[in-house]
């Protein structure tokens, strides 16, 4: 998707630093940092939102979540717990139309969330 932000990002068009990545999914840090440790974990495939993931994603999904808590353990928010956030749509706050997965640490979170 030639127009998608975070395709571009992927295909390295941004010069965005890569935290971390393997065959699946690409990480790098929010440029809106909201926490010492703001991590957005990024899946190659374009998916537009969380609705559009089919049962053959359920191994990607369940890979996204092994590494969250690999680069929770690395980056020592581990211990002291973390948030792991996806927006899903408009009133969800989704504002980049592929999926992504906030990685959050460093600081208490609230709840309710905004
Ligand atoms: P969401 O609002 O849940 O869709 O999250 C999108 C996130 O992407 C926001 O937290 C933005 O700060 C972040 N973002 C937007 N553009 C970039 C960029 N070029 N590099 C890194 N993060 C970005
Ligand atoms: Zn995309």
């Amino acid at each position: 998707m030639s127009d998608c932000l975070f395709c571009n990002i992927i295909a390295g068009k941004m010069e965005t630093e890569f935290i971390y990545e393997d065959d699946k999914v690409v990480v790098f840090a929010d440029i809106n940092s909201q926490a010492p440790v703001h991590y957005l974990i990024v899946p190659r495939k374009h998916v537009p939102t969380i609705m559009d993931l089919k049962k053959s994603d359920n191994e990607l999904v369940g890979h996204i979540y092994q590494v969250a808590t690999h680069l929770a353990e690395e980056t020592g928010i581990a211990e002291d717990g973390f948030r792991v956030v996806s927006n899903c749509g408009k009133a969800g706050g989704q504002s980049v139309f592929h999926i992504h997965f906030h990685l959050l640490g460093g600081r208490s979170m609230q709840w309710p969330p905004g």
